[in-house]
């Protein structure tokens, strides 16, 4: 598996910062022209490969009109073939499914399917109609990137210990160099990408490369609960990632000030530009209400949480050979990014990167991932079931009479959910809610599992009616 590495370059010079930016807007036109002749039907759409575009460019002499090196409109036009292909397979996945509800038909399905794969669906009016409907003709936005092939750059290590990487400019033979803020050398294939008089270098790295994987994992099933102010509380009762609480706090703070500010700088701007004093709020525009430094602050937001969460499940996979958690990806699909609430937004997001590590660091250090219902976790006594009462971050079990943790208590129970034989991973709420009240009353009223096996003395430990434990 490959993951995007990002290096920055620090103290880069305003004219090679200006080089760059002709060079990615020349090759912004590169990409349009491969968008506007190639991206329908019968362009990508039809099959059409790279290296046919090259060859037709180079016979018809369209390269010239670009004023870039061979190498540079060739791997550009490699990119936004590939950038059409994506476009095209996310339209596929919506006609796949089209057509498996339009017919039951086994042979029916197999001819469709395969017509859409070959690139043949234009014969097929449904299909054709269905591709009309769920491809969309896009047009290309990027005008700010230069991808650059393995073999076109290099980098070399100056006496202060600074890297520098060196990339074809606009002329042959005069390499631009750029000082990194780094000291790997990015590899493969590059992406620059210039944003705010920065140069970010974007790389992929197989996973197997990089250090924490050579980490071996536990052998133990763990529980997880995902957390607020912790990104993950674990069956064994421990917190992973404490500082998320007070990251997300910070950042929510600064950004409704910023809000804040910002808001009323505009309206300042526009109260000035209705009175005519134009300098005035282009000023506080140019000066005031610039994306710069906003995005560069929310990076380093994001940067931050990444890693608070990429090391909580790191811990938790030291100790476990299967981490069981609920599905963190299903919950917030309708949360969308114009979620004007910004703690919900932060949550929203923060849960995907949670997901997110949990799938990566899973693959990457050989655990097994569960998802489990987690219908009621925190609510459920995981000692007998019943629905307790939730008191900040205490649950009191009434039956038990103990009371809990909640998160450890959730953690546990996600654990148990793993092999509960009644409830499924798609069992719907209502459901499980009947299941764990039938258990509480059984649990209850002592029916109907009283037998001699070994179980037993765990069973009755655990039983209601015994004195109160307080753990
Ligand atoms: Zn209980």
């Amino acid at each position: 598996m490959k993951v995007t590495r990002i290096a920055y370059s620090i103290g880069l010079n305003p004219g090679k910062y200006m080089a760059l930016v002709e060079q990615a807007r020349r090759l912004g036109r590169v990409r349009s022209e491969v968008w506007q002749r190639y991206g329908s039907i019968s362009g990508v759409g039809s099959g059409l490969k790279d290296r046919q575009v090259r060859d037709r460019w180079l016979a018809d002499g369209t390269h010239q009109r670009f004023g870039v090196l061979a190498n540079a409109w060739k791997e550009t036009a490699r990119d936004a073939m590939a950038d059409i292909a994506a476009h095209l397979a996310s339209a596929k996945v919506e006609v796949r499914r089209a057509i498996l509800r339009r017919t039951g038909a086994p042979a029916e399905r197999k001819r469709m399917l395969t017509a859409l794969k070959t690139h043949r669906w234009a014969d097929d009016p449904f299909l054709a109609r269905q591709m009309r409907k769920h491809w969309r003709r896009g047009k290309n936005r990027t005008h700010d990137q230069i991808v650059v092939r393995a073999d076109q750059h290099h980098t070399l290590t100056d006496g202060h210990g600074r890297l520098w990487l060196a990339v074809p400019g606009l002329e042959r033979r005069k390499m631009v160099r750029i000082p990194l803020s780094t000291t790997v050398a990015p590899t493969g294939t590059l992406r620059l990408i210039l944003r705010g008089g920065r140069v970010e270098v974007h790389y992929q790295i197989d996973v197997s490369q990089m250090r924490s994987s050579q980490r071996p994992r536990g052998s133990r099933t763990i529980g997880v609960d995902k957390g607020y102010t912790e990104v993950l509380t674990d069956s064994d009762g421990e917190h992973h990632g404490t500082r998320l609480g007070e990251l997300l706090a910070t950042e929510s703070d600064r950004l409704k000030q910023r809000n804040r500010r910002r808001a009323k700088l505009r309206s300042i701007a526009n109260t000035a530009a209705r009175r005519g004093d134009h300098r005035k709020a282009n000023r506080i525009k140019v000066n005031n209400l610039g994306y710069v430094k906003r995005d560069r602050q929310a990076a380093r937001h994001r940067a931050q949480v990444r890693t608070e969460i990429f090391i909580a499940v790191h811990r938790v996979v030291d100790k476990a050979a299967t981490v069981v958690a609920e599905d963190l990806t299903k919950s917030f699909a309708g949360r969308t990014k114009l979620d004007r609430n910004v703690n919900r937004r932060l949550a929203a997001w923060t849960k995907g990167v949670t997901a997110e590590a949990l799938t990566n660091v899973s693959e990457r250090r050989g655990s097994a991932l569960v998802h489990v219902n987690a219908a009621y976790p925190s609510q459920a006594c995981h000692r007998c079931g019943s629905l307790g009462r939730r008191s900040g971050d205490r649950l009191h079990c009434t039956s038990c009479r103990v009371v809990w943790q909640a998160d450890v208590n959730a953690a546990i129970n996600i654990l148990q959910r793993a092999g509960d034989p009644d409830i499924a991973l798609h069992t719907s709420h209502h459901a499980v809610k009947q299941i764990l009240q039938d258990r509480a009353d059984r649990h209850r009223t002592r029916l109907p599992v009283q037998d001699s096996s070994p179980a037993t003395a765990e069973r009755s430990a655990n039983h209601p009616n015994r004195s109160p434990m307080s753990n």
